[in-house]
């Protein structure tokens, strides 16, 4: 390890202690982001767990500080924490409630930071910019709360945002991580699949959640891994459905509608392609497709026989597609 990353996962384990103690301690915290999260319904020991925080409406409430505990400036800059400015740096995360976002060994490497209001024209949410310790297409929120839950299921969900996975962890399911507003990568795919070969894929019940769903299904079969998807009502995400929902009746909903990706694929246009043979083809060749990213030849095989059987079509005719888009590929 460098020193220059060393002092960077030191400054940031400074600043999730800051935040959190900022949060349940200090009496703008307590007013402002304290009762935004219990509002969300989260308990404390939900805040503790996930070391959610607040960083202080000020200027510079957190820089100041962590200077005066001797951490340089130098550092505090290249986390991203602070945004330099000649005479006066700043906080980059004022006025905003924290989300500490851990690597899998549980070391700090950046923050979310969420506005209060639902003023349309602030970003919702604001992230640690890139830097050395920070790639964001290589982290996965929640992972290191979840990976034993993981491992243990053997299957991994995985949603859009921090308070899915917050929501999910109180509803007493753990195994649950986000990719947290990038498109799903490659690298997060395998951080998964460090733990396990399943993974079910529980995005926003809005058209912008079906469109990452279906491009995330691809990537995810690339690495060799199963993936499953199940859909919330239109306008639910995992936390608002969580919210108003048991455990018992949480994981039954779970059960009943993770479908394997070529049902879904089907239901999403069976309906319209039904009566209208063009259609129907496009969405066979779109099946295809993604069981042509399947590198195991005999689960490729098994899925050619399940969408044979759900779209009445012969293996033989998917077979010489398959092998049509095989040969487009080398
Ligand atoms: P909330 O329930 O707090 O309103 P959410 O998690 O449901 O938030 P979505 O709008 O569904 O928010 O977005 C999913 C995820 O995408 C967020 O959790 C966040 O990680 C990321 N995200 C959303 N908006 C932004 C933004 N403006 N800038 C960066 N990331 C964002
Ligand atoms: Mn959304
Ligand atoms: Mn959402
Ligand atoms: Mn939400």
């Amino acid at each position: 390890l460098t020193d220059t990353r060393e002092s960077m996962y030191l400054v940031s384990e400074f600043a999730k202690t800051y935040f959190h103690n900022t949060l349940l301690n200090s009496e703008e915290g307590k007013a402002i982001g304290y009762s935004y999260f219990k509002e969300r319904g989260f308990t404390n020991e939900t805040i503790k767990k996930f070391s959610l925080g607040y960083s202080p409406e000020s200027w510079d409430a957190f820089t100041k500080e962590a200077l005066g505990k001797g951490y340089k400036l130098e550092f505090l800059e290249s986390t991203g924490l602070t945004i330099p400015k000649e005479d006066r740096p700043f906080d980059r995360f004022k006025g905003r409630v924290m989300f500490p976002i851990e690597s899998m060994s549980g070391r700090v490497l950046g923050f979310g930071g969420r506005i209060l209001t639902n003023d349309k024209k602030a970003a919702k949410y604001l992230n640690s910019p890139e830097s050395e310790i920070y790639h964001k297409s290589k982290v996965l929120y929640g992972i290191y709360q979840a990976k034993q839950a993981i491992a243990k299921l053997n299957n991994c969900y995985l949603v859009e945002g921090y308070t899915d996975v917050i929501q999910f962890n109180q509803s007493g399911i753990e195994n649950v991580v986000a990719s947290s507003g990038t498109a799903l990568t490659p690298d997060q795919i395998r951080l998964i699949n460090r733990l396990t070969k399943n993974i079910t894929v529980l995005f926003d019940g809005d058209a912008a959640g079906l469109r990452a769903s279906v491009r995330g299904i691809d990537l995810i079969l690339e690495e060799g891994m199963n993936v499953k998807v199940c859909t919330f009502p239109d306008g639910e995400d995992p936390d608002s459905f969580a919210k108003k929902t048991s455990y018992d009746d949480l994981v039954y909903y779970l059960e009943n509608n993770s479908k394997d990706f070529i049902q879904f694929k089907a239901s999403l246009l069976m309906n319209e392609a039904k009566n209208d043979p063009v259609k129907k083809a496009d969405l066979i060749r779109d099946m295809v497709g993604s069981i042509s990213k399947i590198p195991d030849r005999i689960q490729r095989e098994i899925y050619i026989q399940e969408c044979s059987r759900i779209m009445d079509i012969s293996e033989q005719v998917l077979q010489s597609t398959l092998a049509q888009l095989s040969q487009k590929e080398v």
